[in-house]
């Protein structure tokens, strides 16, 4: 592992550690709950009062809903590690993408709402289990209930390292207010074009939201480290879900992130991609197939020939790339 990547595990301990005890933390949490007065937590901007248990775009009133917490095994090596992922899964979703693969989750909010107390009991069961983090997927419309919980979660003993895994469609100020309490920012940078992700998302400033909030986390917590196991600690890990028929959106996304975020982010290029949601052979039918090993290699390439050079290993392993 390369030494700039590296950090012994007994120098780290979680940022929210020392904002707990500076007493930032307990601010942050009245801000956040504040924001949901007249929520604008997202680039939605709905200004409904969640509060008082009104909705807006992500149907998600004053408590998170949480459809399943478990030890997850199938996320990246470097989470995962040997006792899985401590992962807590929100239901409800702020984006519409027509192609999601847990649409049962994120479109029909398979769930149950879950108070502070018991979010901060799943974070602290999926501790004791050994789990190696605890992983808030899809948390973009539930960031003041993340932090409120993380207070009794700490004072019961909490330890790990935070995961973000977004979508990406977060605003700027929630991902302010996470500053210094997440340590690892998981962002999916999905599609590039305001068209396109009008069509497949229904969201047609994702781009744009996306690479605003991107370069923040990244300013926050910058590339990803690892400890002496190679189990992540710090850092952003972007994934990009390769998508068929859309190379140009693939190559454009890691152009952007070589430049801006520099060669050193790392990526994982995901090739999982299989048509679900309201993708069928009469609606969104270019994209109603799984996409082609060529495809995938020639995304790995325009990874390389970007200068992008820390891929999950999955990627490279399974398709080799050409050159690099
Ligand atoms: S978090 Fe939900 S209610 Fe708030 S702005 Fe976003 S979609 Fe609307």
């Amino acid at each position: 592992m390369h030494e700039r990547f590296f950090i012994p595990r007994r120098s780290f301990a979680p940022g929210y550690l020392r904002l707990f005890e500076s007493g930032e933390l307990k601010q942050r949490v009245k801000l956040g709950i504040a924001e949901l007065e007249c929520c604008c937590l997202c680039p939605r901007d709905c200004d409904v009062n969640r509060l008082n248990n009104q909705i807006g775009e992500c149907k998600t009133g004053r408590d998170a809903v949480v459809s399943s917490h478990f030890a997850h095994f199938g996320e990246e090596d470097c989470l995962r590690g040997s006792r899985g992922s401590g992962t807590i899964f929100f239901a409800w979703c702020n984006l519409r993408c027509v192609f999601c693969q847990n649409y049962d989750i994120s479109w029909l909010g398979e769930g149950s709402p879950t108070p502070p107390g018991e979010l901060a009991e799943m974070m602290l069961h999926l501790q004791r289990l050994g789990c190696h983090n605890i992983n808030f997927v899809t948390p973009e419309h539930v960031v003041p209930q993340v932090l409120e919980a993380l207070l009794p979660a700490i004072e019961h003993g909490l330890g790990l390292p935070l995961v973000y895994n977004t979508g990406s469609y977060d605003s700027l100020e929630s991902i302010k207010l996470m500053n210094g309490i997440i340590d690892i920012y998981m962002p999916d940078f999905k599609l590039w074009n305001a068209e396109t992700a009008r069509r497949y998302l229904k969201t047609p400033n994702y781009p744009e939201a996306a690479r605003r909030t991107i370069k923040e986390m990244h300013r926050q917590v910058g590339p990803l480290v690892f400890d002496e196991r190679g189990l992540a600690l710090r850092g952003v890990l972007i994934r990009h879900l390769v998508m068929p028929g859309l190379a140009e959106e693939t190559r454009q996304i890691l152009r952007w992130i070589a430049e801006e975020l520099g060669p050193d982010t790392y990526v994982n290029l995901m090739d999982q991609y299989s048509p679900a949601g309201k993708v069928g052979s009469s609606n969104y039918p270019e994209i109603n197939r799984r996409i082609t090993s060529k495809e995938y290699r020639a995304a790995v390439e325009t990874a390389c020939a970007v200068g992008l050079w820390r891929l999950d290993h999955c990627a490279p392993q399974r398709y080799p790339a050409a050159s690099h």
